[in-house]
């Protein structure tokens, strides 16, 4: 980073903080007292502001609600014990909102004012940080096209704006996942690996009629051929098999996740075989049932590591082990939440200190 970025505050009058449960908290329904706005025109970033978080107005002809120029992160802020705040990798996180944003014509945004944004918001509304286990900040970053213009073309004007939300632990129980063999989330040349707001809307549909079958979430799998086991939902999926740990590679279908990502580097620094390859479907419930396949489960910034109990396919249910005390998901959430929370050395470089 080099320049110091300018950044206008509104403060609120009054906190909303003593309205919120904090013993409470429902993932995505609390949202601290400010807000990040940055608005794009001219052909360049303007002055950042903070604002009391509320609702802003707009052209109902606002290109973004019509073409889906729209993309989004998520990310997580921890209290350590010492009253620090620390983000978890949030570069990574920058560098692929820009990623998504060069695929969906949008411009980039520069590092100093995501980072720094950033940092003045969590310092601003640092007391909605929640300190206590398993609990967190989550921060959502977001971009979309603001012309008021009927037209498929890219907008001239975009807003970047972050708000935050305090949570507690995202799933509790393990996952029943059902392999769709129907629908599809990304293809081949397609903006599967960009976490744009379409990907998610054309998911919701199959993943309703999964529930209805009583799963909670769908195992994606590649559009071509139905074969191979792609993600799930918001995270991507990992499988110990024979004391390996199994994922599929990262392309132009599948998220570039930072839990992910995280994961496979703890794996290979323990010594820990990893595979970053194709597993097919039938060697995925072959494996259940022979029972070489030990663990399945999703990974990403909400869940962190969600265990998965169930595959179902072609009205089958294929039954996971019950995970052991010294399961590999177990320790690599363990060792993540360590070192989110500054309670391990940061070897890797991966905590921002605010
Ligand atoms: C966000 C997301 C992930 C997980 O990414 P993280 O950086 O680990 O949070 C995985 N798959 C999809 C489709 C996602 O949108």
């Amino acid at each position: 980073m080099t320049d110091t970025v300018q950044i206008e505050i509104h403060p609120i009058e009054k906190s909303r903080i003593d309205a919120v449960d904090f013993d409470n908290l429902v993932f995505g329904r609390s949202f601290a007292d400010h807000m990040l706005v940055v608005d794009y025109k001219d052909g360049a970033w303007q002055t950042p502001q903070i604002v009391p978080y509320g609702p802003i107005s707009f052209s109902p002809a606002m290109m973004s609600l019509h073409y889906g120029q729209a993309i989004f992160e998520g990310m997580k802020a921890y209290k350590s014990e010492t009253g620090d705040i620390l983000v978890f990798r949030p570069h990574d996180n920058w560098a692929r909102l820009n990623k998504s944003a060069v695929r969906m014509c949008m411009p980039e945004v520069p590092e100093e004012v995501f980072m720094e944004g950033l940092s003045a918001l969590l310092k601003l509304d640092a007391a909605w940080i929640p300190a206590k286990p398993g609990c967190s900040m989550y921060i959502r970053p977001f971009m979309f096209s603001t012309d008021e213009y009927v037209g498929v073309t890219p907008s001239k004007t975009y807003k970047f704006m972050i708000f935050n939300c305090p949570v507690g632990a995202y799933y509790s129980k393990p996952l029943r996942v059902k392999v769709e063999t129907q629908y599809i989330r990304a293809a081949h040349g397609g903006v599967g690996f960009s976490k744009n707001a379409g990907n998610y809307g054309g998911s919701l549909y199959p993943t309703q009629l999964a529930i209805q079958e009583g799963y909670d979430q769908i195992i994606w799998t590649d559009a071509a051929s139905h074969q191979f086991v792609e993600e799930a939902g918001t995270m991507n999926l990992m499988f110990v098999i024979n004391d390996t740990l199994v994922t599929a590679p990262t392309g132009d279908t599948i998220l570039d996740g930072i839990t992910r990502k995280s994961v496979l580097q703890i794996a290979r620094d323990w010594g820990m075989p990893v595979e970053e390859r194709q597993l097919s479907v039938k060697e995925l419930v072959e494996g259940i049932e022979a029972g070489t396949v030990q663990e399945a489960f999703g990974a990403g910034t909400a869940a962190v590591i969600a265990p998965i109990a169930t595959v179902g396919f072609e009205g089958k249910d294929y039954q996971l082990p019950e995970r052991a005390t010294d399961a590999f998901s177990k320790r690599v959430y363990e060792e993540i939440n360590d070192i989110r929370l500054g309670k391990k050395t940061d070897e890797r470089g991966w905590v921002f200190k605010v």
